[in-house]
Parts: structure tokens; C-alpha cells; sequence
């Protein structure tokens, strides 16, 4: 039994019950696995306090820069293309929405595709929607520097950016519409809708 992403969650904000934490802390400790996707989740979770406190800084708006992917850049034949379930969603999650004080106007989403996770926050502020994420591989070793993310509004390619070194990725000023975030890995391309 490895740590699921809800369990990582609440072990990190302090909600487990004390025998619970005592396990799990045991087994952080014996278990590489669940250290490594601890420490992406603890990083994920800095990085959300962080960015929510100040702008987003040179390097992230760099990033954010408009790429327009060339006409070509359709399907390879042979690509696996997957559909990501979403396995979390904080505003279907009253106790927890309520626990995280003032987060009820920020929605916590987590997709899952094949082994990875992708940890979506969005946030209103100053009356634009902004996104920030990470994807997380189940094993580490499979962090890849080559993914690239783009956000789609009714199917249509709206913005990409590459994600930087911890699979992070930002968009602001969020377009309303049907959105749907599409992750282009190396031989995978995973899909999936966010609802907001
Ligand atoms: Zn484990």
C-alpha cells in the first residue's frame, strides 16, 4: 500500500488522524517511492502558497509566452493519446473546502492518466482566472523535461507552454469556455477536461 495523492494531502496539511500519521511516516521513511512523491507533492504545495502570494515571476511569464505549434503538429500515427480521469476535485469535497479557510473560491483538482498525476489549482484573482500545475510521475525516474502543456477551450488549442524541470506549468487570465488541458509527452499525449 503506497501513499495515494489524498493521503499525501492529508498528511501534509496535518488532517490524518495521529496513528495514521505514525504509519505513514514509518513507511516515508522505509519506502523511496512514497518519499519522492511526497516531496513532489510538498513542493507542488509551496509552490501554490508561493505563486498565490506574488505575481508570477520573469521566468514563469517567459514560459507562458504564446508558442504557436507549427500546422503539422498533428497526431503521429502510433502515438498513444489517453483520456485523465479526474480523481479529485475539492468542490466536490465540502469538509475539505472547509478546512482550507479561505480556499473555497480556489478549486484543487487532481487528473490521473497511466502513471501520472497532474495536480491543477485554479484560482480567481483580481477577477482572472489563473492555473497553476504539476505533473507528477508515479515513479521519478519517468520526470521528463519534454513535456509540453496546452490549454484548449472547446477543443482548440488556446495556449502551450513546456513544463520547466519539476513538470510545472502556469496559465493566467484563463478563457471561459469548456477547458481541457492536454499534456504532450514524448510517445503519450494525455487529455483531460477540466470543467471549471
Ligand atoms: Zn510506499
Amino acid at each position: 500500500m503506497h501513499l495515494s495523492p489524498e493521503t499525501a494531502l492529508d498528511f501534509l496539511e496535518g488532517r490524518l488522524e495521529n496513528g495514521q500519521e505514525t504509519l505513514w511516516k514509518q513507511h516515508v521513511e522505509v519506502c523511496g517511492r512514497c518519499s519522492a512523491y511526497l516531496s513532489g507533492w510538498k513542493q507542488f504545495l509551496t509552490t501554490i502558497k508561493r505563486s498565490h502570494l506574488k505575481s508570477p515571476t520573469e521566468q514563469t511569464l517567459e514560459r507562458a509566452v504564446h508558442i504557436y505549434p507549427p500546422e503539422s503538429e498533428e497526431l503521429v500515427p502510433g502515438l498513444r493519446c489517453v483520456l485523465a480521469a479526474v480523481i479529485f476535485d475539492s468542490f466536490l469535497e465540502p469538509d475539505l473546502a472547509g478546512a482550507r479557510g479561505a480556499s473555497t473560491d480556489m478549486r484543487q483538482l487532481i487528473l490521473q492518466a497511466e502513471e501520472f498525476d497532474i495536480h491543477v489549482q485554479i484560482w480567481d484573482e483580481g477577477g482572472q482566472k489563473q492555473m497553476l500545475g504539476q505533473m507528477l510521475p508515479r515513479n521519478p525516474e519517468h520526470l521528463t523535461a519534454t513535456a509540453w502543456f496546452h490549454l484548449l477551450r472547446n477543443g482548440k488549442r488556446m495556449e502551450s507552454m513546456a513544463a520547466d524541470e519539476l513538470g510545472e506549468f502556469h496559465f493566467s487570465d484563463l478563457p471561459e469556455g469548456a477547458l481541457s488541458l492536454q499534456v504532450d509527452l514524448p510517445n503519450l499525449t494525455i487529455i483531460g477536461a477540466l470543467n471549471v
